[in-house]
């Protein structure tokens, strides 16, 4: 099973509902929901959707119907999250350098919360003292993921709280008496190899014996997802036998099994992505031949943040020669989408999609230049539905305070 969007299908709703547009599949959502479920189904574990890769709300709903839980890295996704129905049982903030009062609202809600400094966690002590479980989020020292950029748990990472100071952690427990019921690790974005995740679990299990009132070990994201063909995705079956594994070999001191909690973002929602473009202008100059799309980093941001690679397609023209293509947006600041790329024939009109849009894609996109933000369109059950209205001129001001000068 590999649940896709045809060209035709791509096709259609370009017509339909304008370019540029985001378009998610439901199905493949649901496809790699299920590759986690089925490969852990003998540990227990809960998978927290790292919301911050897309946070539509019909996105939330429908995880929420396959059964996922929530990870949210605001407090305003934990609003969403709730208005897309999840109860706080199943909501986890997961913060880093937030302020106090956030920590405040979550707890007002009724979510679980992670805590990543010892300011925050004392100032929880103070209030809260042993009233309210909490979990810690820790700095394995692990250097991670397909990037720096994307690489959180290393030892000059911002997140976390490093676990060299596990005795400064241990004083402000006992001091006010708070109820640890988790310890998180997520060390980066884009780890294939498995063995990291172990790595930061064997961190844990010298940790773990100093809290005893541990219900959960909490392991962070940054599962990979192929985005080119012969790209490898992390071995998820061998993830769930390692950590079973793992566990097995160091039994809970305190006797209580731990429950396995995981946060994935981008492999839950990466491939059901399709960002689909439409070529404004070719040009051809002596060095190169570029297709200028009527979109920009404004809208994808990641080729030029992270020198990600998405696969294009011109899906206008799928049995045209293939040639050698600078892919460019339409805004004032070199936006590359992807350079000496081979695509079949592209002229002026084409629709261009972009693959692997859907974690981060939308998410990180801006009015950069005064342009408008893309529409988002879910196909679920073959249908096609408007899941946000592209934006409209109006929507620029909306904010704007105008003075009479
Ligand atoms: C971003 C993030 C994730 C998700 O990372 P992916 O690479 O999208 O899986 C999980 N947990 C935390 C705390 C994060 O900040």
């Amino acid at each position: 099973m590999n649940q896709h969007l045809t060209a035709r299908q791509l096709t259609d709703i370009a017509n339909e509902f304008g370019t540029p547009v985001y378009v998610y599949h439901a199905e493949k959502i649901a496809e790699q929901y299920q590759k986690l479920k089925s490969a852990f189904r003998e540990s227990d574990t809960v998978f927290f959707y790292a919301c911050k890769a897309l946070t539509n709300v019909n996105i939330l709903k429908y995880l929420r119907s396959l059964g996922a839980c929530l990870d949210c890295s605001s407090i305003n996704e934990v609003k969403i999250g709730l208005l897309a129905g999840f109860s706080p049982q199943k909501i986890l903030y997961t913060s880093n350098g937030i302020a106090f009062d956030e920590i405040e609202e979550a707890r007002n809600a009724g979510v679980h919360i992670n805590i990543d400094s010892l300011s925050n966690l004392e100032k929880f002590g103070k209030k809260y003292g042993h009233g309210y479980p909490v979990g810690i989020r820790l700095r394995p020292n692990i250097l991670a993921g397909g990037n720096l950029k994307i690489s959180t748990g290393h030892d000059k990472s911002k997140f976390g709280i490093p676990v060299e100071q596990l005795d400064k952690v241990l004083t402000l427990v006992e001091k006010y008496d708070l109820f640890i019921r988790d310890l998180h690790i997520h060390t980066g974005s884009d780890i294939k190899d498995v063995d990291i995740f172990v790595k930061g679990i064997e961190v844990l299990f010298d940790i773990i014996p100093h809290f005893k009132e541990l219900e959960f070990i909490d392991l962070g994201g940054g599962f990979k997802v192929p985005y080119k063909s012969g790209d490898a995705e992390t071995d998820i079956p061998l993830l769930a036998k390692k950590v079973k594994e793992a566990f097995a070999n160091h039994p809970n001191p305190n006797g209580r099994p731990l429950q396995i909690w995981f946060e994935p973002g981008k492999f839950l929602v990466s491939e059901c992505g399709y960002f689909i473009t439409q070529v404004n202008v070719m040009k051809e100059t002596p060095g190169l031949t570029f297709a200028g799309v009527n979109s920009g980093f404004n809208h994808l941001i990641r080729p030029m943040f992270y020198d990600a690679y998405h696969q294009i397609e011109n899906i206008s023209n799928l049995n045209g020669a293939e040639n050698i293509y600078t892919v460019v947006g339409n805004i004032c600041e070199t936006d590359t989408f992807a350079s000496g790329r081979k695509i079949r024939e592209i002229r002026e009109g084409d629709f261009l999609v972009f693959y692997n849009a859907g974690a981060y894609g939308f998410e990180m996109s801006s009015n950069f230049n005064s342009r408008l933000k893309p529409a988002e369109v879910m196909v679920k059950d073959g249908k096609a539905s408007l899941i946000r209205r592209r934006e409209v001129f109006d929507d620029l001001l909306r904010n704007q305070v105008m003075s009479d000068q």
